[in-house]
């Protein structure tokens, strides 16, 4: 602890001087965000008239991401500091506490939306017999996943955006206006998808980071390790759990998320005949999908598409 409070000495040493900004930059509203939502909402509100940073680098694992020195001092000497708040990106709350009175503004997205517990164990697999209080289960902080959470996100951004930067203010309006309408036919979208289902109940070999996304929809879910535990190997109690709920529930679809181990996804679907697929959490892009085009709203119609197959 007391090598980082000496690193943020340094940190707020150099801030001192990064404070003399070149000329010609000094002028341009900077964001600086933990992971890629923010960044991707704030890119989309802000458009050519914003600079965006997004701290954890493409393809990095946004839970287990530490800042630099150069990171903090980055935070230190923006003009808007977004994070999601929670267990996400724990890292965020400790470098903006330290930074004192030369922390930005800043705003911790989950204090914008209702936050719901992670799924009880007895959905995950694993029999409970703590007797333990469901209620007790850590908050799960992936509020993101939820379009219906992403639009009310863009609107607290863009709010707070206006206000810091009045000059830009009617463009960030006008911008948000147009991307929630995206979002609100993305929400439409959805929607669609389980108005025409046949099923409501979906499982992943894999962690559960769709908490919101399931509650907007009415999805029960079952998963392999709750929210984004660092688990890797399920017990065999708990593969025989899924593989059982598949062959009573007969889902035509076993999901795992991006850049993740196939084997447990893989093993299910030998089991039962179901079919593998891929819903992007969207923590993070990698460097390929960024220089291929996709984003929050493209990668959410590719999971609409992945989940009308599950539930068909
Ligand atoms: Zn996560």
């Amino acid at each position: 602890m007391r090598k980082f409070a000496l690193l943020l000495l340094c940190a707020l040493l150099l801030t001192g001087c990064a404070a003399q900004a070149p000329a010609g930059t000094e002028d341009v509203f900077t964001v600086v965000t933990t992971i890629y939502p923010p960044a991707d909402f704030a890119r989309q509100i802000g458009g050519e008239a914003v600079k965006v940073i997004q701290l954890a680098p493409p393809g990095a694992e946004a839970h287990d991401f530490v800042p630099s020195l150069t990171d903090v001092n980055t935070i230190a000497s923006c003009d808007l500091f977004l994070y999601i708040g929670g267990d996400t990106d724990a890292w965020a709350l400790e470098a903006l506490d330290s930074l004192g009175d030369n922390a930005p503004p800043a705003l911790c997205l989950s204090d914008y939306v209702e936050l719901l517990h992670e799924l009880p164990l007895a959905c995950v697999g694993e029999e409970d017999h703590t007797g333990h209080d469901h209620e007790a289960e850590a908050l799960d902080t992936h509020i993101w996943t939820s379009p219906r959470n992403a639009i009310t996100l863009c609107q607290t951004i863009s709010q707070e955006m206006q206000q810091l930067d009045s000059q830009n203010s009617a463009l960030y309006a006008a911008n948000c206006q147009e991307y929630v309408r995206q979002l609100e036919q993305l929400q439409a979208e959805f929607e669609t998808v389980m108005d025409q289902a046949r099923r409501t109940s979906i499982l992943f070999a894999d962690r559960m980071p769709f908490r919101y996304l399931a509650e907007d929809l009415g999805l029960t879910c079952y998963a392999a390790f709750q929210g984004c535990s660092a688990d890797t190997e399920p017990s065999l109690a708990t593969i025989a759990f899924l593989t059982q709920v598949i062959e009573r529930e007969q889902l035509p679809v076993v999901f795992c998320l991006e850049n993740s181990d196939p084997t447990v996804a893989d093993t299910l679907c030998q089991a039962t005949g179901a079919q593998k697929r891929v819903l992007h959490s969207c923590h993070n892009l990698t460097t390929e999908e960024l220089a291929a085009g996709w984003d929050y709203l493209s990668l959410m119609h590719e999971n609409a598409a992945a989940l009308a197959a599950a539930v068909q």
